[in-house]
């Protein structure tokens, strides 16, 4: 899906996706097509400008460029849009974004906005295979891997809009296992931090997994201080297992090993289900993990939509839990729920436009806040 310069067969009349290629590729190509039209050089770096940094919606929107070269340009490559089917605007400011791709599939872009930051997580695969019990994406199976201009794409409509979205951080906590798509997660990274395309810090950059080991060790491998976030979810294999079926194939102790080897600091993500994984047995095995990783760990609070058969841990006993692991000298913070008007959780949108839920009412449900 990546071409190196090497394989892109110019000859091919087909026209190139420019939006799927890394700054260095698609510099590459634009430069050869320019010295193929007898154009001057700077004019590739001109209309890479236009791709991800000052984005436009068409090659006919790059008006700095002369009306000839746009046509040879929208003849000769594609830089295809995601089409916004919804936009739905929480009473607290979280904003969920629907888009259709070319083949009908759909899927989830989340910004959510606090203080000066605006983070986007931000969908990785249509679906997921991965069936954790208390997720609704895993509850609608696995469609596809989105390319990597799908998953940069969803950065660069918010990027479109009037007035624009600009993200400063980024997690990978949308649809889909990030690292079950690292051919696509790969150059998205370099495109996301990349301050010729959309500039963003990669320490603001979070890939969440179940723990892919395969991936960690290839995120692992890039010299860029990318943030790695594992969901845990359980602190001993057999209900992790329960609630997670990845779980067999990546246990828990390799998973530890992982997270331990990873050279930055890790983020432990912890859903609370009530009267599941919320036991004072579990804040004392979960510290014992956390402390042998150094990880830093994050307690979320269920979002109740889509979830079928979890309550969500009442505030005061997360508080208690996170209170039990500090006492072990274990750094928790407690995350706010954010969207439940508009079931801003993983899948749930996709999900209520298929009809199989009624969204949350947000009375119903008080913010959990970091203490
Ligand atoms: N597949 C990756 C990233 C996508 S999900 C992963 O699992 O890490 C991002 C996070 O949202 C995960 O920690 C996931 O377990 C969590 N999540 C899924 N459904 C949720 C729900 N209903 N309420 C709260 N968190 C949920």
């Amino acid at each position: 899906m990546i071409a190196t310069p090497l394989q892109i067969d110019t000859s091919v009349s087909e026209p190139l996706n420019v939006l799927d290629l890394t700054p260095d590729d698609a510099l590459l190509v634009l430069a050869e097509f320019m010295a193929g039209a007898g154009e001057a050089r700077y004019r590739a770096a001109q209309v890479f400008a236009r791709l991800w940094e000052r984005p436009v919606h068409s090659f006919d929107d790059m008006t700095e460029l002369p009306k000839g070269l746009r046509a040879q340009l929208a003849d000769r490559f594609t830089m295809p849009r995601l089409a916004l089917q919804e936009r739905q605007r929480s009473s607290d400011g979280t904003e969920k974004f629907l888009f259709r791709l070319h083949d009908g599939q759909s899927i989830e872009t989340v910004a959510i906005p606090e203080g000066n930051r605006l983070t986007l997580c931000i969908s990785s695969q249509a679906g997921c295979a991965l069936q954790c019990a208390f997720c609704a994406t895993g509850a609608m199976g696995f469609q596809r891997n989105l390319t990597p201009s799908e998953i940069a794409g969803q950065v660069r409509e918010l990027r479109l809009l009037d007035p624009p979205l600009l993200a400063t951080n980024i997690v990978f906590m949308g649809m889909g296992e990030p690292l079950m798509n690292w051919k696509a997660v790969d150059p998205v990274l370099t495109l996301l931090n990349d301050p010729r395309a959309l500039g963003i810090g990669a320490r603001h950059i979070t890939v969440s997994t179940v723990g892919v080991l395969p991936g960690i060790e290839a995120l692992a491998a890039r010299k860029e201080q990318f943030r790695l976030a594992i969901s845990i979810h359980a602190p001993s294999d057999a209900l992790r297992r329960s609630l997670m079926p990845v779980n067999v194939k990546y246990p828990l102790a390799d998973v530890m090993q992982a997270a331990a080897a990873f050279d930055r600091r890790v983020t432990f993500e912890y859903v609370m289900l009530d009267g599941v994984n919320d036991q004072p047995e579990h804040a004392a095995m979960l510290s014992t993990l956390a402390r042998e990783c150094r990880a830093f760990v994050n307690l979320i609070p269920l979002h109740p939509g889509g979830s079928l058969g979890f309550t969500p841990t009442p505030g005061p006993k997360i508080a208690a839990f996170a209170r039990a692991m500090r006492a072990r000298g274990v750094e928790v913070a407690v995350r706010k729920s954010r969207g439940l008007d508009i079931a801003a959780a993983c899948g749930q949108l996709r999900t209520e436009r298929l009809g199989r839920r009624l969204p949350v009412v947000t009375e119903q449900h008080d913010d959990v806040h970091v203490p």
